[in-house]
């Protein structure tokens, strides 16, 4: 079925922001600070992370916007294009071109926004086929389901980080497991780390990462070979909170991102949560649970997404240097250019490596195209491995000048006080005010509590780094890309032997 371009002709029924603040409402059990949270849109610990997110509704509803957002799907549903699935490499250009719009809204600053899970929702549809015949038709439903709202789903992939040295059969108590089913669903039980942002999503996908699939055995680890889908008020579905960086923020001006971007990390329990048939993907199949990570398309399209993404926060943090540098005289030294420039540098790998990646593109289902898993795979280990290099750089080249500002916004307003500020906190080409409100910018971003669990976030959000680097390994022995490596080492080592150059170097000589 193909996508076709946007139309006004068709309903719009995507979530305005403020709807999708209001579907919140729905009894979903979140715990923070002792108490659980009654309406997380309205709550001080979430209310400006989920008006963030609904940024990124209402930009689907802006007519500037919908053309380069928005397509029609082969059901005729009106859809972000990077929540359908695409048929070719042009489509796949086009969608990332929609992610790096909706990036934009917040800066780059928000790692699972609704697009993320997209790169998994996206083809679940047209890729129905990789599920056993009762689940297929539920793929469909929740594709259509989530396409035409935009559905913001987050997702829980990996087991509580104890007992990893067991069989996994054997931390049943806390890892998740079926407890029984009936005729309308599957009762589950077990605890799963992180769910980034859950508050504030729809739904949430319960699924395993290879890492964990390599260590089930057929015939033992059958009541842990599930894959579903739960609403986020779900009964006996719970999130456990981590401390809320927008909950601390004292002003606008003293934490311009965590008071805005904190998507909270929550800890996900399920006890005796009844999952209805209709949500369930993969049960009790140890087979399609091991192939699961690398065959629905989700490990080569959410690298894309969070190329899109982690570019645009690189630069915003090239020009957020730029700007520290000025302000402190610096920006026309030798090593201050050269520090840009690696930025701009690593922007550009990672915006290069989404572009080889909309272009080497494998088949998935029927009609679908994916970036292939051999670039996605790479970018990720690459990814990990750049916000520390960043961080370096501020560190080495806007040295102490964050830490020279004020206690908060307080001080500003003291009028026997502010003439000191105004005098000694003055930048380059910057009155006091302006300097201080950028180099708060910079301390959230680098320094604060906020930016210390970004720095986790980066290094971590996709596997632990050993994963990352094997992945890589795998996919090139996957596409064949190591034995032509191995070949190429062994024509070399051809070329002689202990008694001199071989016929096959010298014939090639020959011919020049
Ligand atoms: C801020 C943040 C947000 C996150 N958000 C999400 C989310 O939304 N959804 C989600 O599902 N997950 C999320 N994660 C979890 C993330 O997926 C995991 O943290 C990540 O996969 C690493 O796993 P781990 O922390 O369990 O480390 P581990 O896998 O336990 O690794 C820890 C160390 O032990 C080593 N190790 C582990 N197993 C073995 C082994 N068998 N043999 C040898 N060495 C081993 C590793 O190499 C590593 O050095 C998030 C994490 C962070 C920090």
């Amino acid at each position: 079925m193909k996508n076709k371009p946007f139309t006004t002709k068709k309903e719009n029924k995507i979530y305005t922001g403020q709807a999708y603040l209001a579907s919140l409402n729905d009894g979903r059990e979140i715990w923070f600070d002792g108490n659980k949270v009654k309406n997380v849109a309205t709550h001080p610990a979430f209310r400006n992370s989920a008006r963030s997110v609904a940024r990124f509704y209402d930009a689907m509803h802006n007519p500037d916007l919908q053309e380069d957002l928005l397509l029609e799907d082969g059901y005729g549903i009106i859809t972000h294009k990077f929540f359908a699935p695409s048929h070719s490499r042009k489509e796949l250009d086009a969608a990332r071109h929609a992610i790096a719009i909706s990036q934009r809204v917040n800066y780059g600053w928000m790692g699972r926004t609704p697009d993320y899970k997209a790169a998994f929702m996206g083809h679940l549809a047209d890729n129905a086929s990789f599920y056993d015949q009762p689940f297929q038709q539920n793929a469909i439903n929740w594709y259509k389901k989530t396409a035409e709202k935009c559905l913001f789903l987050n997702h829980v992939l990996v087991d509580p980080p104890l007992d990893r040295s067991k069989e996994r059969i054997k931390v049943r108590d806390v890892f998740v497991s079926v407890d029984k089913e009936d005729s309308k669903g599957i009762y589950v039980s077990g605890a799963k780390m992180v769910a980034t942002g859950s508050m504030l999503t729809h739904g949430t996908f319960v699924g395993l990462t290879g890492n964990i699939t390599a260590r089930m055995q057929a015939n033992r680890d059958e009541d842990m070979a599930v894959i579903f889908f739960a609403d986020m008020n779900t009964e006996g579905l719970k999130m456990i909170c981590r401390p809320s960086y927008e909950y601390k923020a004292t002003s606008a001006f003293d934490n311009p991102l965590s008071g805005r971007f904190d998507e909270n990390d929550a800890v996900l329990v399920m006890d005796k949560a009844f999952i209805p048939w209709e949500n369930v993907l993969v049960y009790r199949d140890i087979e399609r649970a091991k192939n699961f990570y690398s065959g629905s398309g989700f490990f080569n399209r959410y690298n894309l997404q969070a190329g899109v993404r982690l570019a645009t926060k690189m630069e915003f943090m090239a020009a957020l240097l730029e700007e520290g540098t000025k302000t402190s005289g610096t920006d026309k030294f030798r090593g201050i250019q050269a520090a840009l420039g690696e930025i701009l540098g690593i922007r550009n790998i990672i915006w290069g490596m989404t572009t080889a990646m909309v272009n080497d593109v494998t088949p998935l289902g029927e009609h679908g195209v994916v970036p292939s898993a051999e670039m996605a795979a790479s970018l990720r280990y690459y990814m990990a491995t750049s916000w520390d290099k960043v961080r370096d750089i501020y560190q080495k080249y806007l040295a102490g000048a964050p830490i020279y500002t004020i206690s908060s916004t307080k001080d500003l307003h003291n009028a026997a006080f502010r003439p000191l500020i105004d005098q000694y906190y003055r930048g380059t080409g910057k009155d006091a005010i302006d300097r201080i409100k950028l180099f708060k910018l910079v301390w959230d971003a680098m320094y604060s509590e906020f930016a210390g669990r970004h720095a986790l976030y980066e290094r971590n959000y996709s596997g632990n780094h050993d994963m990352q680097r094997i992945d890589v390994l795998v996919q090139a022995e996957k596409a064949k890309s190591m034995d032509s490596y191995r070949n190429m080492l062994q024509d070399c080592m051809n070329d002689y032997d202990d008694k001199g150059w071989t016929n096959s170097w010298q014939n090639l000589a020959q011919k020049e």
